[in-house]
């Protein structure tokens, strides 16, 4: 395998909803997401939740300049809320393209500065150094990235709306979709979009029983998310091959992950659960 055409995948956050720091979640981690996709020196960075601060930091360790392409699902505090406090957009020659959707009356780049007006946060976006372009993008969309990578979008079942995306290079892909709820069936659309893909990485945000409100639960219908077993059950219909939970519920323990890592490996052995630190190769 040639070096230069792998996809190198990292992940930097893979928590939902809040930050969880503590002494149950230091397997897995606390922070929200972010998951990096490396090919060759090109960089894309899938949400800027908590994780990206990490992320941030050993990027300015490393590298002399820093170039990304910035994919948000949806902004959401979860999935913005690190971007303040990304260093390489505080420093000058860095470039940076942030993608995602308009909301209602709210164009992209305003979505992205408003966590940053003056009573939220001291220093305002247009204070970061780095150069920063907002590029609206929707559902149904193929962006092509130097060098023959391409990233297509679609529409996630999610309140206010959401963007899954699916990066292609040399006939390898990878797919990200957080967050979404799944319907009562497999949904076409999004079996299409994720077909035969290498790896899947998925809002499994839920157990079957606490959305559907069995064993004692409330239910969680119309959340905005998914499960494990959805997760299987579309990774199977769609011939993907590996499934990556994702967006951990913030009440989930470590201990409470690796059971249902065990019982989603049992359905699905080709199922890990995402923690903080995990890289995947493909
Ligand atoms: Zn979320
Ligand atoms: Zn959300």
């Amino acid at each position: 395998m040639n070096i230069n055409d792998t996809m190198k995948i990292t992940f930097w956050g893979v928590r939902g909803s809040r930050p969880v720091p503590g002494k149950d979640t230091l397997i897995f981690g606390g922070n929200t997401p972010c998951v990096s996709l490396e090919i060759d020196d090109k960089l894309l960075i899938f949400d800027s939740g908590t994780g990206i601060c990490n992320l941030g930091n050993k990027l300015v360790q490393d590298k002399e300049t820093v170039k990304a392409h910035i994919f948000i699902s949806h902004t959401h505090w979860d999935h913005i809320q690190g971007f303040p406090f990304f260093t390489p957009a505080f420093i000058k020659g860095n470039e940076f393209v942030v993608y995602g959707q308009n909301k209602i009356n709210l164009n992209f780049a305003n979505l992205m500065k408003n966590q940053m007006i003056f009573p939220h946060f001291p220093v305002q976006l247009e204070q970061m150094a780095a150069k920063i372009a907002f590029v609206e993008v929707d559902s149904g969309v193929e962006i092509s990235i130097e060098e023959g990578i391409t990233v297509k979008t679609l529409h996630g079942n999610h309140p206010g709306g959401c963007l899954y995306y699916r990066v292609e290079y040399k006939g390898k892909s990878c797919c990200y979709i957080s967050d979404g709820e799944h319907y009562s069936c497999v949904d076409n659309f999004l079996k299409s979009f994720i077909e035969k893909t290498d790896i899947v990485i998925y809002d499994a945000n839920f157990t079957d029983s606490e959305y559907e409100g069995t064993d004692g639960y409330n239910t969680k219908i119309g959340w905005g998310h998914s499960t494990w077993q959805e997760g299987i059950k579309l990774v199977k219909a769609a011939e993907a091959n590996k499934l990556v939970l994702f967006h951990h519920a913030s009440h989930r323990t470590d201990e409470e992950m690796f059971k249902i890592e065990a019982q989603a490996i049992n359905e699905y052995s080709n199922t890990i659960a995402a923690r903080e630190g995990n890289i995947i190769i493909i």
